[in-house]
């Protein structure tokens, strides 16, 4: 994986992630304290609720047995004999209804027959001495669980006087109902048998028997109800028998054996019986403990979600993010880095401190690549070769596409001979396999040119060791057999050089550092001068006389050549005038104009206005364009070369043969002149064919009405050649060099010495300018 597609884990995502999952369950804790406060007040409600139902049925429940005991005793009061037959009839009826009750009738002396005809004698009972004390007018029934019969288990039983005519204690009645009736009559259970109720006296002892068996525990171990202190020793506990002797009714919370349970205590109403409620705590909390489940789960569900949404939209983000860091750092033809993640990536290597050297490659001629083999084989090389690029480089390397055929690399260094070593085997490789797929055609022959910039200076920025790595590759295309080229003092001279020279071309514009210099150009059949080309000097205060090739290329690259131009082709204007105002015949030189000015918008025009103020004939000046400006915009060519032509201007195509061009071009462009580049003649010692050439081409151009001339001729040789194919004109060294303004005025114009350089006035095209 490439290094800027690793994705550092955000700590802000996880941050948030974390306070969320807090939040969640911070929130379910304090929902849940919530609950379980409501929960516990619930139960109280309820507990009090429960006890006050159970405490009206209980008394609904007694006062129906007391109006039964009461029924007997009123019929009793009727009879003669308390235990005839009458009472015993209605008794029986009445026990046939109510089962659990048993009803026993005592005489005034204590005596009576229990069921099974047994007789008895309660005289010396409290309830019946109790009753026979108690006043006449006195209503209340004695309830008592004084046990007498042979009833099983604790009971309560009615004791109700019986009285004759309103003042006569005839005897007493009593009803035997067992505990239990009471207990399965109330709800003595409640939330699942976990709560509970039970009888007492205000004084502890217990009155109803069925109990739970909490409860049982509770009255038999440690109530110890027959003393109401030991309610004392009971946590929480400590002021009920004092509540219960008051008669007062509330809840109370204790603990008993490690468990805390709320209490309600009820009064009946009936003797000072007390009702008591029980709810463990406990209660509340398995109501708790499953909202506790349910909320956990809810929450649990809630964080799983979140976080799965979360990471989603994480996962989703940083896909997006490696996709668009693709789009940012990737080259898309080739798949390796860009020129922007280079720079960005180079610059964290250099500063690990490792000693790196900057290297720009390309293919020599990519071009005829396309052109022979097609645009796709074209993409499928560039393709293979960073492929194998990428293979070869370490990991702490970098290789990116800059465009076209170009790629840089980042590389280790250590000296330029393990470097070259390296990168040639590289090269070797990819030209061997990729020559054998090109087999079918051997015109292309495969090779790279390769620059190398050793980073000796850590604060050297990437694009500035791109340059110089480029400067070198520019030197490495020119070498015969090598293809790899170090930037070096001398590349680093050249740059200064080229820095100094723009710094100072204003200056020298200004102070007329430029001077023109004239070639003469003659007819070959008369051998006098038929013109001249202007070409440009430079008198650098520093750095002496600078031939143009020292800085047209710079000022063809910063767009200065424009303003030179201009003033060569003035001081060209300026000096025709000079010697037309002298009475000299009239000349015509020829200018060069650089490609910048096919973009211009006012060429023509200022070129008119520039003759025009020096009233100079159109026709005395002659514009030289290179060929090879028309491997540019043609059309724009040819429209401002008719335009020139329409001004009244000559024109010659330059360096004629030294590019691409096709015959078929002459056809095409309005040209009156056409300079045959100096190449040409280079190679006629060794070359038959080029002879052959340059005499086929200047017959072609004699048949298209365009005139020849022939430049560069240095030798006597190709003089007579040239003579001998009817060229028209020569400019050369082997007639004269580019020579100062006076120095061609005395040779144009002669000082009487020579008869041959004087300029050839039988020239019809001259025009003379009044
Ligand atoms: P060019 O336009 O092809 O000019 C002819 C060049 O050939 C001149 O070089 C000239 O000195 C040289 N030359 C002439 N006869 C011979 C010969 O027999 N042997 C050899 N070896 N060289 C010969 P120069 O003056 O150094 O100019 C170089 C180039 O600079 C020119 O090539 C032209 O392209 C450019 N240049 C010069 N002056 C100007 C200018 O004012 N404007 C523009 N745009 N370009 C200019
Ligand atoms: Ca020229
Ligand atoms: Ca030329």
């Amino acid at each position: 994986m490439k290094k800027y597609l690793k994705e550092k884990p955000s700590f802000g995502l996880i941050l948030v992630l974390v306070i969320f999952i807090a939040l969640v369950y911070v929130g379910t804790i304090l929902f849940l304290k919530m609950s379980s406060n409501e929960l516990r007040n619930d139960i109280k409600r309820n507990l009090n609720e429960i006890s006050s139902q159970n405490v009206n049925i209980l008394k609904t429940k007694i006062e129906k047995d007391i109006a039964l005991v009461d029924s007997v005793a009123y019929i009793a009061s009727e009879q003669e004999n308390v235990n005839n037959e009458t009472v015993r009839n209605y008794i029986n009826e009445i026990e046939s209804v109510n089962p659990d009750v048993k009803i026993y009738v005592a005489d005034s002396k204590g005596n009576g027959v229990d069921e099974n005809g047994n007789k008895f004698n309660i005289s010396n009972k409290d309830f019946f001495l109790a009753a026979n004390r108690a006043d006449i007018q006195d209503r209340t029934v004695q309830i008592t669980d004084q046990a007498y019969f042979s009833v099983t288990g604790p009971s309560i039983i009615y004791i109700r006087t019986i009285i004759k005519l309103e003042f006569y204690r005839a005897g007493i009645v009593m009803a035997v109902f067992p505990t239990d009736v009471y207990d399965d009559y109330m709800e003595t259970q409640f939330y699942n048998g976990e709560g509970y109720s039970y009888i007492i006296k205000s004084t502890g002892e217990a009155v109803s028997a069925k109990f739970h068996p909490e409860a049982a525990v509770e009255i038999n171990n440690k109530f110890g109800f027959s003393d109401s202190q030991a309610f004392k020793s009971i946590k929480g506990l400590e002021n009920l028998s004092a509540e219960l002797a008051a008669g007062s009714r509330g809840i109370m919370t204790y603990e008993l054996t490690g468990e805390d349970k709320y209490l309600c205590y009820d009064p009946i109403g009936v003797n000072d019986w007390y009702l008591l409620s029980v709810i463990p705590e406990s209660v509340a909390d398995s109501a708790l403990s499953s909202i506790v489940i349910r909320s956990l789960i809810l929450s649990t569900v809630i964080i799983i979600a979140f976080t799965a949404f979360y990471m989603w939209v994480i996962i989703f983000r940083s896909k997006k993010r490696r996709e668009i860091k693709k789009y940012a750092y990737e080259d898309i033809l080739t798949g390796v880095n860009n020129w922007t993640y280079m720079v960005q990536y180079s610059k964290k290597l250099i500063d690990t401190g490792t000693s790196y050297a900057f290297v720009v490659f390309d293919i020599n001629r990519f071009k005829l690549i396309n052109d022979i083999y097609g645009y796709n084989y074209g993409d499928t090389l560039l393709k293979n070769v960073a492929t194998t690029m990428t293979r070869y480089i370490d990991e702490n390397e970098v290789i990116s596409r800059i465009s076209g055929d170009i790629f840089a690399m980042l590389l280790r260094f250590t000296s330029e001979s393990e470097l070259t070593t390296r990168l040639e085997k590289i090269f070797k490789e990819i030209c061997g396999t990729e020559q054998k797929k090109m087999d079918q055609n051997a015109t292309y022959k495969m090779t790279f040119s390769c620059g190398v910039c050793p980073i000796d200076d850590k604060a050297l920025s990437i694009t500035a060791a791109m340059d110089r790595a480029n400067m070198a590759k520019n030197i490495a295309k020119g070498y015969y057999l090598g293809n790899i080229a170090f930037y070096n003092e001398k590349i680093k001279r050249n740059m200064v050089e080229e820095q100094e020279i723009e710094n100072s071309m204003n200056r020298a514009i200004t102070n007329e550092e430029f001077e023109v210099y004239l070639q003469p150009q003659y007819k070959l059949n008369t051998e006098t001068i038929s013109g001249a080309e202007a070409l440009i000097r430079w008198n650098h205060p520093q750095k002496g006389l600078l031939s143009p090739g020292r800085f047209i290329p710079i000022f063809e690259n910063n767009g200065f050549i424009v303003k030179l131009d201009y003033y060569v082709f003035e001081h060209v204007c300026k000096k025709l005038r000079e010697w037309l105002d002298e009475g000299k015949p009239p000349i015509s030189i020829a200018v060069n104009m650089s490609r910048h000015h096919i973009m211009e918008e006012k060429f023509v025009k200022n070129l008119v206005d520039i003759a025009n103020k020096y009233k100079i004939q159109t026709s005395n000046l002659e514009i030289e364009l290179t060929e090879n400006i028309f491997f540019e915009n043609q059309d724009a060519i040819v429209s401002v070369m008719s335009q020139l032509k329409d001004a009244g201007f000559k024109l010659s195509m330059d360096d004629f043969g030294s590019g691409y061009s096709s015959l078929n071009l002459l056809t095409e462009i309005p040209v009156d002149v056409i300079k045959i580049d100096r190449e040409f003649f280079k190679a006629f010692e060794t070359n038959i064919k080029s002879k052959k050439v340059v005499s086929m081409v200047i017959k072609l151009v004699r048949d298209l009405k365009m005139k020849v001339i022939a430049e560069g001729v240095e030798t006597i040789e190709q003089v007579l050649f040239l003579k001998a194919i009817e060229c028209d004109i020569v400019q050369g060294y082997y007639f004269a060099k580019p020579m100062p303004l006076d120095q061609f005025e005395k040779l144009a114009y002669g000082d009487g010495k020579s008869e041959k350089n004087v300029i050839d006035i039988s020239n019809e095209e001259i025009t003379q300018i009044q």
